[in-house]
C-alpha cells in the first residue's frame, strides 16, 4: 500500500509499505477514504533532522473498517467510522472521565511503529474503544466536517472547555490556523458573547468572522495586547483559547486574560515555561493539553449532522494521495489553510 513517509525537514515522500494488517486481536483495519495534513506535521517539517528514523505520518482519518481482530466485539466490517488521533481503550479510568488522550492502553498514531493516516489504510489499535462508528455512513457533503472531528474540531472545543468558556463570556483566542477557528466555533456553540481572534491572515480571518469572531486583532505581540485589552473593558477576557504553542503565543495569552480568567492551551508547546508571576498575581488557570477528541465526538456530531457547525470549511485544498509532498509544502507557504487526502 502507499504511505507517506518524513525522512527529514522538508523531505515528504509517498512510498509504497507493507500493507497494514492486523497485530493484537483488539485491532482494526481502516481503509481511510479521508486524510488531512495537521499545522503539528509542519513542525518536523520544519525540523527534522535526517539522522532520525523516518517517521509515518497523519493521525487525523475517516474511512471504513475492512479488518477486525477476534477480540473486537462492537466495531464491524463495513463501519463507516472516525478516528480519533489518539487511540484508547475506552475501559480504563481515565477513559472513563472521558480524557482518553491519557488512556492506560492508549498512544497516538503514526508513533511507536504505528502507521500513520496519511496512507491507503492503517492498522488501529483497541479498535473498540478507538474508533467511533457513524451510522448511516455520512453524506458526502459532511465528509470534510466528520473529519474534523478526529482533532482539529474536538482539539478547538477542548480548548474552549479548558478555558471555561460559557454563556455570556468574552473569549480570545490566539491562532487563526485550523484548531484557532475551530475554537471559534466551540466558543460561539458554548454561548460566548464577545469572540476575539487574534490572527492577520484575510482568508482565514474572514473564516473566523463567519464562524462567529465578533472582533479581529490583526497586530502581534505587545500590540495585539493592547488591542484585546481595550476591546474588553481594559482588564483582559474571561477565557483565551491558546491555538500555536510558541512563546510569543503564551506571553499573549497570560498578558490578555483577566484577573480569576483561565487558558485553554491545545497548540503542542514549542516553549519552556509559563509565564509565573502574571498567572500567579492574576490568579489566572493555565489548562489544556492534548485534546480528549474521542470523548467530545458524541457531543459534536450531533451539530455537524445536523448542519449547525461546519468545520469541515476549514479545508481549503483536496489532495490526491501522491501529491501528499505538495500538500506540505502549500501549508507549510501558508498557501493552503487546511490540506485535506483523499487517498
Ligand atoms: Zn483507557
Amino acid at each position: 500500500m502507499r504511505a507517506t513517509i518524513m525522512y527529514a525537514a522538508g523531505d515528504v515522500r509517498v512510498e509504497s509499505v507493507p500493507d497494514a494488517t492486523l497485530v493484537e486481536p483488539t485491532d482494526a483495519i481502516v481503509r481511510v477514504t479521508r486524510a488531512c495534513i495537521c499545522g503539528s506535521d509542519l513542525w518536523p517539517y520544519r525540523s527534522m533532522e535526517p539522522s532520525e528514523a523516518a517517521q509515518s505520518m497523519g493521525h487525523e482519518a475517516i474511512g471504513i473498517v475492512e479488518n477486525v481482530g477476534d477480540g473486537v466485539r462492537k466495531i464491524k466490517r463495513g463501519d463507516f467510522v472516525i478516528m480519533p488521533f489518539a487511540y484508547s481503550d475506552g475501559r480504563c479510568k481515565f477513559c472513563h472521565e472521558g480524557l482518553h488522550t491519557a488512556c492506560v492502553h492508549g498512544g497516538f498514531l503514526g508513533f511507536a511503529g504505528l502507521n500513520g493516516a496519511q496512507a491507503e489504510a492503517l492498522r488501529v489499535p483497541e479498535a473498540d474503544g478507538t474508533l467511533y462508528t457513524v451510522a448511516g455512513g455520512g453524506d458526502e457533503a459532511l465528509m470534510a466536517s466528520l473529519l474534523s472531528l478526529s482533532d482539529v474540531m474536538g482539539t478547538g472545543h477542548h480548548a474552549a472547555r479548558m478555558s471555561r468558556v460559557a454563556s455570556g463570556k468574552n473569549v480570545a483566542v490566539v491562532g487563526d490556523g485550523a484548531v484557532g477557528l475551530c475554537g471559534v466555533i466551540a466558543a460561539k456553540r458554548l454561548g460566548a458573547e464577545q469572540i476575539i481572534l487574534i490572527g492577520r491572515h484575510p482568508d482565514r480571518v474572514a473564516l473566523g468572522r463567519d464562524f462567529g469572531a465578533t472582533d479581529v486583532v490583526t497586530e502581534r505581540g505587545d500590540e495585539a495586547v493592547q488591542r484585546v485589552l481595550a476591546l474588553s473593558g481594559g482588564h483582559g477576557v474571561h477565557s483565551v483559547l491558546e491555538c500555536v504553542g510558541t512563546e510569543q503565543a503564551v506571553v499573549d495569552a497570560v498578558a490578555i486574560t483577566r484577573p480569576g480568567g483561565a487558558i485553554g492551551r491545545v497548540g503542542v508547546p514549542h516553549y519552556t515555561g509559563i509565564p509565573a508571576s502574571p498567572t500567579f498575581f492574576k490568579n489566572v488557570i493555565v489548562a489544556g493539553g492534548p485534546a480528549p477528541v474521542r470523548a467530545y465526538i458524541e457531543e459534536l456530531l450531533p451539530d455537524v449532522l445536523e448542519g449547525r457547525i461546519q468545520p469541515g470549511r476549514v479545508f481549503d485544498r483536496v489532495i490526491g494521495l501522491e501529491d501528499a509532498p505538495d500538500g506540505y509544502r502549500a501549508m507549510d507557504a501558508r498557501e493552503a489553510l487546511k490540506v485535506m487526502i483523499a487517498p
